[in-house]
Order: C-alpha cells, then structure tokens, then sequence
C-alpha cells in the first residue's frame, strides 16, 4: 500500500487543499493522510477568511503520523505562516523523510496571501533544501526569485536560482505559447518541458491537484520526470470533466 500525506490548508468547499489532496490522493490508488496547517473560510466565489493551526498542533499532528506510519512521500501546500514553515522543515529533518514534494502556494486566485510575506524567507531556507521537487507558478516564481519573467530565458534563469536554493528539481508551471499550457521541469542535468491543450476558463485547486498527483507517482517510485507526466496528463483529464458547483465561476473537478 502506498502512502501519501499532504501538509496544507483547508478548504472547506474542497476544491483545494488538503480535501482537494485526499480526493486526489484516493483518485490514484493510495492511502492518503492530511494535516492541516491553516484553515480557510472559501467556496467557489473565493476566500473569505482565513487563520492559522498553531505551530505546536502542527509538530503534534505530524509527530503522531510519523511515529507511527511513514509516508512514501509528502507534499506541503498552504503554510500561511513563518511558524508552520519551521514547524515543517523541523519535523521533515528529525524523521529524516526523504521525497518532500512542496507546492509553494503564496496567493489564492481570488488574491488573498496564502503565504505571508515573512514565511516567503524561511520557505526558501529552511524548507526548500528539504524537497525532491517545488512546483510553482510564473508569479510564485517571480516572488520566490524576484527575477521578472517574459521570456523563455527569464525562466531558466529562475530555475538556477531556485536549485540554488536546494531542492532537486523545479517545475515552472504556466508557459505560454500556441494555445499550449507548458510546464518546465529543471533538474541538475535535465529540462523537459511537459505541453497539454491549454484550457480556457477558471478551475479551482489545479495547482494542488497536481502536486498531489505528483506526489502518488513519486510514492510509486516513478522518476521525478515520469511523475510530472504522469500528473500532467492526469489533471489535463480531470480538467475536461471540471464543472460549477457552486454559484461562483470557479470550476471543480469531478470524480
Ligand atoms: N485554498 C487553499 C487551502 C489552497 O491550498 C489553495 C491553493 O493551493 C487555494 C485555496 C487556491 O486555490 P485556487 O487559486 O486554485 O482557487
């Protein structure tokens, strides 16, 4: 049995976050387990609300999942705070977890910060030297870098920057170009870009439906490359069959 846990915040229309995740998680086949480090007050017109679980609650959560079962991989997802970040990074190296798969999740759609301004520092030197593979997008990308991206160059440049900053692997998500939705995946000695039909409309949680996606691949064993594509073309699926559930525009994906 493969198992699977997701670090992240709640979204109570689960759409997103750790609901999003165990649905996912469920979807590919594995045992999947969740901590919440944040609560969120949302539905499909956006958050409303939001707070943080305490750090204390967090290590206790985790402590109690890691002394007992060992995931195959983890994901985090919405840390919201400086506290919860340490909180993560702290745990991960006591236990010594190996494939740490982080979605640096800074923003909601609807434009509330998911990742305060002070935790964006202590993500990038304590948490990322921890993970096999961080996936953001081209804005996260350009907050985590502040590096502006236009151009196919800016964004291998980005890519160094932030392998600099530890992890294995980077996937920049959200390339342009010919009605293609591309995302590149940077290693030491890898690039591969990853291209579906780019898709037009609003979706809730693609980016935590990917990571999670991502993560039961990785627990698989498959390669950090062959779990992107997986996932790619997993999502790319899931995103045909997305429909409104709600009276907001966002739409959810369906199992
Ligand atoms: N809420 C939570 C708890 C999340 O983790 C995320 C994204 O990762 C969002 C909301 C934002 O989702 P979206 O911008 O896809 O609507």
């Amino acid at each position: 049995m493969i198992k699977v846990l997701s670090i992240a915040g709640s979204d109570p229309s689960s759409g997103a976050g750790i609901q999003a995740d165990l649905k996912i998680f469920q979807a590919l086949g594995a045992f999947g387990m969740a901590v919440p480090a944040a609560l969120t007050v949302q539905n499909s017109r956006g958050v409303s609300s939001l707070e943080p679980v305490s750090p204390n609650m967090v290590s206790k959560q985790l402590d109690a999942i890691f002394a007992d079962i060992q995931p195959d991989a983890i994901k985090t997802g919405m840390l919201l705070t400086r506290q919860n970040v340490l909180a993560v990074a702290k745990t991960v190296k006591r236990f010594k977890l190996g494939s740490l798969i982080i979605d640096p999740v800074l923003r909601s759609s609807s434009g509330k910060t998911l990742l305060k301004r002070d935790a964006v520092t202590v993500l990038k030197k304590h948490l990322f030297p921890l993970a096999l593979l961080v996936t953001p997008n081209i804005p996260e990308t350009e907050a985590l870098t502040g590096l502006r991206i236009r151009t196919e160059k800016d964004m291998d440049q980005a890519a160094v920057k932030l392998l600099d900053m530890g992890p294995s692997f980077v996937l920049i998500k959200g390339g342009h170009g010919h009605g293609q939705a591309t995302d590149t995946l940077y290693g030491r000695k890898t690039i591969v870009s990853f291209s579906t039909k780019r898709r037009n409309g609003e979706f809730h949680g693609t980016g935590c439906a990917l990571s999670s996606a991502i993560t039961v691949f990785i627990a698989r064993g498959y390669s950090v490359e062959k779990a992107v594509e997986k996932a790619k073309q997993f999502v790319n699926n899931l995103l045909k069959s997305a429909k409104r559930v709600g009276k907001g525009k966002a739409r959810y994906f369906q199992f």
